[in-house]
């Protein structure tokens, strides 16, 4: 049985040898594997290293992108080029243990076909934390796709899960959501998440905003139901207010030229209503562009260890 890892790299000089030193130990406890790093087009000197490690150890397979690509297309590209019949999916900043792979393993062997890895605690800031959380809840509540809260991609799949996420090419990716939209049968391990062992978040609000709004847009057509929703209530506001206007200006006409606050308000809500739902209706309506173009989800400029 081969296993395979898959790990994407973003500027993480000082987490490269300390990672695999940690991952190696583990992995020594089993026969067959092989590690592919992903470098999302480094700037620090990473891929160097990545390839000064492939040159001592063939099992270290590195595949170089043209550019950032972003971590889940680091991940996808690690998908598609691992040949084992597990893949695991971890971070190379060491905030995912690699001693949990065995005890993944352990699940896979007894028929879990997805092992994910859930967060029992996080050292990370506060805002991370609570937004975090909060991300999970409303996007499980949202979403038709049962995504499980409080889990990241830190992940076994069976080959035929990564088989199944090999056909998967949308653009607006948001794995952990894929993951479980393929189905197979899913099983947790639990875990405390440690902080980064060096070097800082590459996910700051903004991005964490982009990916949290792929997994919201991507696993749900809410958002236009809801805009539907306040459409149908504007418009019932609307003729219930209508109403009680064509009333006062039949029954006291003396009081019609009052009600300038009210008019006011009524036109900045409305106008307020109408460019949220724009707003959603644009972010489809981008996607949807997105999709069309249908450009690769990555461009790769370099590969190392591979026949
Ligand atoms: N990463 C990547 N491309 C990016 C950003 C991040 O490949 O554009 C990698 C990064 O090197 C790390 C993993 O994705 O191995 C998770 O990133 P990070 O630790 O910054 O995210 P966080 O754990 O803070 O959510
Ligand atoms: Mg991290």
């Amino acid at each position: 049985m081969k296993i395979s890892i898959v790990a994407p790299v973003y500027n993480e000089k000082g987490n490269i040898r300390p990672f695999c030193e940690r991952l190696r130990k583990v992995l020594s406890h089993l026969r067959n594997y092989e590690m592919i790093f992903v470098d999302d087009g480094s700037t620090d000197g990473s891929l160097k290293q990545l390839r000064g490690l492939a040159k001592s150890d063939r099992r270290i397979k590195v595949i170089s992108f043209s550019r950032n690509f972003g971590h889940q297309a680091a991940i996808t590209c690690g998908l598609d080029a691992a040949k084992g019949d597990a893949v695991v999916t971890i971070d190379t900043d060491l905030q995912d243990p690699p001693e949990l792979i065995l005890k993944m393993i352990e699940a896979w062997r007894s028929g879990a076909e997805v092992v994910y890895a859930k967060r029992r605690a996080r050292r990370d800031g506060f805002l991370k934390k609570f937004t975090a959380r909060a991300f999970y809840r409303i996007l499980d509540r949202l979403s038709d796709t049962s995504i499980p809260v409080d889990t990241g991609d830190f992940r076994l799949m069976d080959k035929k899960v990564v088989q199944a996420m090999r056909s998967l090419r949308e653009h607006s990716r948001f794995m952990r959501g894929l993951s479980s939209w393929v189905g197979f049968h899913q099983t947790a391990v639990e875990f405390d998440r440690d902080q980064r062992k060096s070097g800082k978040t590459h996910y700051p609000f903004r991005r964490m905003l982009k990916l949290a709004l792929d997994g919201i847009f991507s696993f749900s057509h809410k958002p236009l139901k809801v805009a539907s929703w306040l459409g149908i209530i504007a418009t019932a506001g609307g003729l219930v207010y209508a109403g009680y206007v064509i009333y006062l200006k039949l029954a006291h006409p003396d009081r019609v030229v009052q009600g300038w606050t009210s008019l006011t308000v009524i036109v900045l809500l409305a106008a307020g209503v109408e460019l949220v739902i724009l707003g959603v209706i644009g972010e489809y309506l981008g996607r949807i562009y997105t999709e069309e173009q249908d450009r690769p989800l990555y461009i790769v400029s370099e590969k190392v260890n591979f026949k």
